[in-house]
């Protein structure tokens, strides 16, 4: 991986780790053949962050100050990206804020208007953040939290080492597979099923499946 100073063109974006960790494929259509569908998840995503981001707006609220749509960079791991929210608490071992009194803890929460994933690509996308912020900041931060929208409530996301390494590991992955500029073969799994790209993708078209075993396919996964 390189270290030294890059180009914004050597970036990419953090967000593409949940489409990376969903399938490899569908990360490629949209980062490396730039294709993008909506459907009704990523729109509802989109709506949510869209009330999320602001880059401007930074409010207190008692001991804490919010800042929101918080742009974030790693010039080690080459990503760039923007934070939904950023706490920052009052704390004795946090770190100076440029015209605020005091030290602060850092503490990023991301949103997402579905359920915990269990693939832990959004713990993955949060520690992709954190990281960042400790590069920008020199601080270190132990944890931070994912709002889900279904469930109404934050969980927490601990940094432990595991989980740094997994998100390093996958950043090193997407980028070696930028840089082969190839999208890898489509190959048809129940994530296909809500998939936005599924109608570019054609995953099944790939194997030369036929319309009645693509039917019966589905049918089977809706467990009729
Ligand atoms: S349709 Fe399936 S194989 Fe194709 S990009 Fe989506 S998840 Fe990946």
């Amino acid at each position: 991986m390189k270290s030294l100073t890059v180009s914004d063109a050597d970036f990419l974006a953090l967000s593409g780790l949940k489409h990376f960790c969903f399938c490899r494929r569908r990360w490629a259509l949209v980062h490396i053949e730039q294709q993008w569908q909506e459907n009704a998840l990523t729109v509802s995503g989109h709506l949510m962050h869209e009330r999320v981001h602001d880059e401007n707006f930074t409010e207190s609220r008692g001991s804490v100050l919010l800042s929101r749509g918080m742009p974030v960079r790693s010039q080690k791991l080459r990503i760039t990206g923007a934070c939904d929210l950023v706490e920052l608490h009052r704390d004795e071992n946090g770190i100076a804020i440029c015209g605020r009194s005091g030290t602060w803890r850092v503490f990023p929460v991301e949103y997402k208007h579905g359920e915990p994933d269990e693939r832990g690509a959004d713990a993955m996308q949060l520690c992709a953040q954190a990281l960042c912020l400790e590069e920008m900041l020199a601080v270190e931060i132990p944890e931070g939290a994912i709002y889900y929208g279904k469930i109404h409530r934050r969980v927490s996301v601990a940094f432990r080492a595991e989980l740094r390494q997994q998100t390093i590991q996958k950043i090193e992955e997407m980028h070696r597979l930028f840089a082969r500029g190839c999208t890898p073969k489509a190959k048809w799994t129940k994530a296909c099923k809500s998939c936005s790209l599924v109608e570019v993708c054609q995953p099944l078209l790939t194997k030369r499946v036929s319309a009645s075993v693509y039917v019966q396919r589905m049918l089977e996964e809706d467990g009729s």
